[in-house]
């Protein structure tokens, strides 16, 4: 698996990413207050199992799944990030495109960090796969790499051959994925192992690094010692993407409506590997993340390892606030989103925040009518119509931007980036997502209802026809059977109609004489 591929379209960004890669990762500091969201990830939220005034230690479970199966569902467990006292179970702002609030449970820490007992797996080997999937499922392990995804769902597909460590960390600005594979290559060197262990020991396990990190590279290669393949992939923006970098691995393209499983891969991000090496080979669950904190509104740009729960603000402070941050995103500059403002806290996906100071805000450009000039078509990675999209978008008809594919877009901004007349292309494709989402939910609603109600008439109706059944049944039952009436009947007339000869008295005829 040594040569590569190319995928269609893509582009060559600034990396920017000297303000942040150079240092060594360090810890944040401990928050007076952690917010800990009952949902961090793709699927359903964990329901709280403690309650406000209870004493927690780090790593202990605060929220669950109903019925303990999360590695059933799509769900992972929470946990407490450090030791303290739970104050809140309440609404909080948290870090999402629709800036609403969710449930969280808030703990005001102690200052002591103080752990639950951890139990290390000394040889994983000799553990079942189910069990080592659990393991990872009752670590509240999810991609990291932003989209959050249970990670124990990615581990049980069956017919995987191919193992791939996603170390494409593509996005301009982030580095916390460099800095860890230089930091901590055994790791996650074991992590991939462990992966394999569980996938039932697959034949082949790459890691993917870009040629820009070639200390992460080294690091690398120098960790594997011929365990896994570590492999150069050039720096070409999104390459990070899961389909794409399958692509240039293996040349394979996966299709609209398939998975990397269905054609026997799986991929992983750095930083999961990591986590999952930690949950197996230490006992600790996800409690923390390695975060890029970065932009020309920081002082000090740099990677620290951050409890989750911990507000923006607390580290923004921490690496050295320049100015008054005029906008802070987080994730990337092309796939990222801005968040309204820094009380809220890091989640699993947190993986970068980028501050910019107000003279490093450029004043949006005026938009202009497309042109059809066909650039945003060239570089769509997934081989869409982007213009086409925009255009049955603009005119709210969802339903065709729906048959030219639009859920297959990935969001990765390039056609916005080299669209002439500057139209915020992906932010039309977002609210058509959204609209379609929220139009199916009301369909299901509706239908939901309708059945519902069908329901409730066949329920009346049967149990009008019991009812009635029921009566009548009674009301047979009350009266003598027909038979025996008959019969009685009968042996009345007979009765009547036998002569009784021991009273009757011959009639004698009267002579006539
Ligand atoms: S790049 Fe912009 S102007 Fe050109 S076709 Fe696409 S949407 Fe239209
Ligand atoms: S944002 Fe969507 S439509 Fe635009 S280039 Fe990326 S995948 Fe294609």
């Amino acid at each position: 698996m040594t040569r590569l591929w190319q995928f269609r379209g893509g582009i060559k960004l600034d990396g920017n990413k000297s303000l942040s890669s150079e240092q060594p990762i360090a810890k944040a500091n401990l928050p007076q207050f952690l917010i800990l969201p009952l949902l961090q990830h793709i699927g359903v939220p964990a329901e709280p199992v403690v309650k406000v005034g209870d004493k927690v230690l780090k790593g202990q479970i605060i929220a669950h799944c109903q019925a303990n199966d999360c590695y059933l569902k799509m769900s992972v467990p929470l946990h407490a990030s450090s030791s303290g006292t739970v104050v809140a179970i309440e609404p909080h702002s948290v870090p999402h495109p629709s800036g609403l609030t969710a449930l969280c449970i808030v703990i005001e820490t102690d200052g002591r960090d103080e752990w639950i007992e951890c139990s290390p797996i000394i040889d994983y080997t000799t553990l079942s796969p189910m069990t080592l999937r659990q393991q990872v499922a009752m670590a509240g392990i999810v991609g990291l790499g932003g989209a959050g995804f249970p990670s124990h769902l990615k581990l049980k597909s069956a017919g995987i051959d191919t193992l791939i460590i996603n170390g494409a960390e593509c996005e301009p600005y982030i580095t916390c994925d460099d800095r860890l594979m230089r930091e901590y290559p055994d790791d996650i060197v074991m992590g991939a192992q462990i992966f394999r262990h569980i996938l039932g020991g697959t034949q082949h396990c790459v890691i993917a690094v870009e040629d820009n990190k070639p200390a992460a590279y080294s690091a690398l290669l120098q960790a594997a010692q011929g365990r896994v393949t570590v492999v150069k992939v050039p720096t070409l923006y999104p390459t990070g993407g899961e389909k794409q970098l399958i692509h240039v691995l293996t040349g394979k393209e996966i299709g609209k409506a398939q998975l990397p499983a269905d054609f026997g891969m799986v991929v992983h991000n750095i930083e999961t590997t990591r986590a999952v090496y930690r949950a197996v080979k230490e006992g600790r669950p996800l409690i923390s993340r390695v975060v890029t904190v970065t932009g020309n509104g920081i002082e000090q740009p740099q990677n620290l390892e951050v409890l989750l729960g911990t507000p923006i603000q607390v580290i923004i402070d921490q690496c050295g606030r320049k100015s008054d941050i005029k906008q802070l995103i987080m994730g990337g500059p092309m796939m990222g989103f801005t968040l309204p403002h820094d009380q809220l806290p890091v989640i699993k996906t947190t993986n970068c925040l980028i501050a910019s100071s107000t003279q490093a805000i450029e004043s949006p450009k005026p938009t202009m009518p497309c042109i059809r000039c066909g650039a945003c078509a060239q570089v769509c990675p997934v081989n869409l119509l982007p213009q086409q999209l925009y255009w049955y978008t603009k005119a709210k008809d969802f339903k065709t931007a729906k048959n030219y594919h639009l859920f297959d877009c990935i969001e990765c901004g390039c056609c916005a980036y080299v669209c002439p007349s500057y139209l915020p292309l992906v932010d039309y494709y977002r609210y058509a997502k959204a609209e379609i989402r929220a139009n199916e939910q009301e369909r299901q609603k509706a239908n939901l209802a309708r059945n519902r109600h069908e329901f409730r008439t066949f329920r009346l109706d049967r149990d009008k026809a019991e009812k009635l059944a029921r009566h009548q049944a009674a009301a047979a039952a009350s009266q003598p059977d027909k038979q025996v009436i008959i019969e009685a009947a009968l042996e009345r007339v007979k009765a009547k109609k036998v002569p009784n000869h021991s009273e009757e008295k011959p009639i004698q005829e009267e002579s006539v004489h």
